[in-house]
């Protein structure tokens, strides 16, 4: 097939393909199906070999946001029964994080709802990085937050913290749709903050929110322009109590052409299988794994184990390995790129550099 022949001839170069290449991707049949994900496997592999990189969540403060993304059941006016509390201590999230870390993760992602931290919340999270990092120091940190004002991405990073994710979730064009309290720019404005921080920067998309292909190519190709290090790509859970229930908009068949299609623009990211996976791949997540080179640890793993033990199995009985943290996530000519361009910003310094760095 031509079109699977140029993309990994693209890939493997690391050259962008056209719109119309990825909208194809995303138009193949399901005949077709087994070709495009052993073609961006073939990509996968060059950048990442058959490594899985590990993550785990520690949810700092959930519930109660004053934003309105409609697919969030932590949204204002949400009725959709989840917990609700307020910033965990530094202990008890370090606990948490301790679990994750014990199971396999290489990288913790400390998450907080709300529009953005204020300045004492970000004195909070930076407590929390410092109890992490004391009993796990080789820990990736990546704080999710929401929206950063000036400086703040610059404190994080002081404290330690590696990463920052905000993802972009949809196309410019009808991110109205989804949320009406910040817009597409604010999102973008805050991972500049981070990249300029010299912070990792992890931004990626929700699918299945009753978006078009072009819709997906546009967010994916946005993000190329970014240029995270991190690709999450998110399949909507329709919760109750928001109002993108009954969204049901994905199957298998699809959500694997989505992430070969993110594997494709984004060659040498770290393309992570986020929210959803279990629900809309159900027994197809291992053939996700030839795509994506990075997944979230099963959520129950502080209680059991056994989610978390579920998914080590499924990569080993994929003939994949998890990722250890003697080995570098990122194939060698992105680390010295970022490398580069924060000594640049920092060199440079100006209009690129938070009032703070
Ligand atoms: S800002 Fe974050 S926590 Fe708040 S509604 Fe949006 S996605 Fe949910």
């Amino acid at each position: 097939m031509d079109l699977l022949t140029t993309l990994v001839d693209k890939g493997l170069r690391r050259e962008l393909p056209t719109r119309d290449e990825a909208l194809a991707v995303l138009r193949t049949s399901d005949d077709e199906l087994l070709d495009v994900v052993a073609a961006a496997g073939k990509v996968r592999r060059q950048w990442f070999g058959r490594r899985v990189k590990l993550n785990y969540l520690v949810n700092l403060k959930s519930g109660l946001c004053p934003e309105d993304c409609t697919y969030c059941s932590q949204r204002l006016g949400s009725s959709a029964e989840i917990l609700k509390y307020t910033w965990l201590k530094p202990d008890e999230a370090a606990q948490a994080a301790g679990a994750g870390v014990k199971g396999g993760a290489k990288r913790v992602c400390l998450v907080a709802s709300g529009r953005g931290p204020t300045d004492r919340d970000v004195d909070r999270v930076s407590e929390t990085i410092a109890a992490i990092k004391e009993q796990n120091e080789d820990v990736e940190i990546c704080a999710c937050l929401g929206l950063l004002k000036d400086g703040q991405a610059a404190r994080l990073r002081e404290a330690g913290a590696d990463a920052y994710n905000h993802n972009l979730n949809t196309s410019e064009a009808t991110y109205g749709d989804i949320c009406s309290t910040h817009d597409f720019s604010d999102r973008v404005e805050t991972v500049r903050h981070a990249q300029s921080a010299g912070l990792s920067a992890c931004s990626g998309l929700i699918a299945g929110m009753g978006e078009t292909d072009e819709d997906l190519v546009d967010v994916v190709f946005a993000l190329r322009e970014l240029d995270p290090d991190s690709v999450p790509v998110n399949f909507l859970i329709p919760m109750e109590g928001t109002p993108l229930a009954g969204e049901w908009n994905l199957n298998p068949q699809r959500a694997l052409r989505i992430l070969a299609m993110t594997r494709f623009v984004c060659p040498d990211s770290e393309v992570r299988l986020a929210g959803g996976r279990e629900v809309h791949l159900r027994s197809m997540q291992p053939l996700a794994l030839h795509l994506v080179n990075s997944i979230f640890l099963g959520d129950y793993l502080t209680s059991e184990g056994q989610a978390g033990q579920a998914d080590l199995d499924m990569i080993a009985d994929a003939g994949f390995e998890v990722e250890g943290t003697d080995t570098t996530t990122l194939p060698g000519h992105r680390r010295e790129q970022e490398r580069g361009q924060v000594g640049v910003r920092r060199r440079g310094a100006g209009t690129e550099l938070p009032p703070n760095a």
